[in-house]
């Protein structure tokens, strides 16, 4: 298990398992699940470390933005608003807003008050153009979870294309500077600094 964490560790081919996310929704969608693991590893790392050891040499998406950075031939300076300011904030906030809304539908649709809303969606509330083609079926699969991996699958989308307009604006890693599993991370190590 050790040698798989240390091969992964800045592996330069990461930025692929970004790309085999999205392409796995297109096979089926219930695979879009797999996005959780971008959401809890960070943090099972950091706990067990006490450093930001995901963000620092395992993050795929990171990987993503440094690759297609390197298609730039400048880059602007991120603008402090990003760094020092309320941008976090704010991307934070969506964050939460778009967590609390998944689960509440996903809740709604488990208990019957809804149907699975089968779609992706930009920003919760923009559908993408055309159905995602669903090449391999999966039977059994109950409606909630079925919801539940569409929702996953347009967050992912929608903070993936959100990080690419960030990268050719400025640096290619952007999106870093903003994202809600840094802003937590930041606050989780300053807690347990002051306990200290
Ligand atoms: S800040 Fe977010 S996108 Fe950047 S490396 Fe960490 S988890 Fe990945």
């Amino acid at each position: 298990m050790h040698n798989i964490l240390t091969s992964l560790r800045h592996n330069k081919n990461l930025y692929l398992v970004t790309i085999s996310f999205f392409l796995l929704g297109f096979i089926n969608i219930h695979l879009a699940l797999i996005g959780f693991l971008c959401m809890i590893l960070p943090f099972v790392l950091l706990m067990n470390t006490g450093k930001k050891t995901y963000c620092q040499g395992y993050c795929p998406r990171a990987s993503f933005y440094s690759k297609i950075g390197k298609f730039k031939k400048t880059n602007q300076k991120t603008p402090n608003f990003f760094i020092k300011g309320d941008m976090k904030k704010f991307i934070l906030v969506y964050f939460v807003f778009n967590l609390f809304i998944m689960i509440a539908a996903t809740t709604r649709v488990y208990s019957g008050a809804m149907p699975p809303m089968l779609m992706a969606r930009f920003m919760l509330f923009f559908p993408f153009p055309g159905n995602l083609p669903q090449l391999v079926e999966f039977g059994g699969i109950a409606p909630w979870i079925t919801h539940l991996s569409y929702r996953i699958f347009s967050m992912m989308m929608t903070t993936t294309m959100i990080g690419i307009l960030l990268g050719f604006l400025y640096k290619p890693r952007t999106w870093c500077t903003v994202c809600p599993i840094n802003t937590l991370s930041d606050a989780y190590l300053t807690i347990t600094k002051k306990r200290k």
